[in-house]
């Protein structure tokens, strides 16, 4: 199946005129990113990847899961929020997409998060295969291609003439794509057969050398030491899901907020002792690692890392995680092993 740039723009303008919230990639002065989209020519296809996620469209950054009042002596009214409004989201990359299937993994653990998974249920993800990328990238090097499909609920990939291949891989895709099938055309044009970034790693070598150095190694302090812990590398990540609850508000009347929060943050871990078992950045940010390569794979058998390299392209102080990874997976680390 094909659609043409000009029926594309149709297409989704169309779901605009009906009142559908769509998101897309937008470029801003100095950054970029998933914005409501009002015409179809605030896209930007061209950027490589937004500065900000589309995590913030199934787990908010800020949100209030209940909210309270007292309307006479000992009476507390508790009000539930009202249910999320589904978003069309458009022009999202395919490392992107595989985030929420390894997200969906923790927010239905131990607890099924029904704020993240209403937002799943509702939500339709159109992701664009890639046609190139920068330094930063690294999605080969954990298993992902520009043409993976996971997560996607319809994946375009752009043709050497020019229009769009069209999948569609998910019942809410086929859906969607039914209301209106008179843009697509029922024939092939050959995809842009893109190989993605070269593989900068071996995660296998990555994960054992952590399963092994969970602990203290000279090797943290050295390489983690331009990080100041401003968090903007997990806020800015697909994958990053910390939150924390707390109430704000008076006698009268307040909220129960859920707020994003970061390993990263010095505060992350304080116990109420005053304690803090990761009281220096170089153990926070070994965290952050061991989570993403280790722990979480571990648990779930999923890296919790896509490569998209926004932690890298962001950071305040050029901490590279890439580096990071590059630097473990080198001979020369095994001479320091203890
Ligand atoms: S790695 Fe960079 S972005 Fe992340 S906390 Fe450290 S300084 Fe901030
Ligand atoms: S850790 Fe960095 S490269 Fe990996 S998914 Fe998060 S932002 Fe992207």
């Amino acid at each position: 199946m094909l659609i043409t740039l000009n029926n594309l723009k149709t297409f989704i303008e169309t779901f605009i005129k009906d009142g559908r919230s769509v998101v897309g990639p937008v470029k801003e002065d100095n950054y970029s990113l998933y914005k409501p989209l009002k015409s179809f020519d605030e896209v930007n296809l061209s950027l490589i990847y937004p500065t900000k996620s589309t995590k913030e469209y199934f787990f908010a950054d800020n949100e209030s899961i209940l909210t309270y009042s007292w309307t006479e002596k000992n009476k507390i009214n508790i009000t539930d929020p009202k249910d999320p409004e589904g978003v069309v989201i458009f022009g999202v990359r395919p490392c992107e997409a595989v985030s929420y299937p390894i997200m969906d993994k923790v927010f239905t653990w131990d607890y099924n998060d029904e704020f993240y998974l209403k937002r799943r249920e509702k939500n339709i993800i159109i992701s664009v295969a890639c046609e190139k990328c920068d330094e930063f990238c690294f999605c080969t090097s954990v298993g992902i291609t520009p043409q993976t499909t996971e997560g996607s609920d319809i994946f375009l990939q752009k043709t050497l003439e020019g229009n769009y291949s069209v999948q569609v891989l998910t019942e809410k895709g086929k859906t969607l794509l039914t209301s209106l099938s008179s843009f697509i055309e029922d024939r092939d044009e050959k995809p842009i057969d893109y190989k993605g970034p070269d593989k900068k790693f071996d995660i296998t070598q990555i994960r054992s050398w952590l399963e092994s150095h969970w602990d203290e190694h000279p090797i943290w302090a050295k390489i983690t030491l331009p990080c100041i812990g401003c968090g903007v590398c997990t806020y800015l990540c697909p994958t990053c899901h910390c939150f924390d609850i707390v109430d704000e508000g008076n006698l009268k009347d307040g909220c129960r907020c859920k707020n994003w929060d970061a390993c990263q943050f010095a505060m992350f871990t304080v116990h109420a002792s005053g304690h803090n078992p990761r009281d220096t950045q170089s153990k926070r940010f070994r965290q952050r690692v061991a989570h993403k390569f280790d722990y979480y794979p571990d648990k779930f058998g999923r890296t919790l890392c896509v490569g998209c390299g926004r932690c890298i392209r962001h950071c305040p102080t050029d901490m590279s995680l890439l580096n990071v990874l590059i630097t473990i997976d080198k001979p020369i680390i095994k001479l320091l092993n203890r």
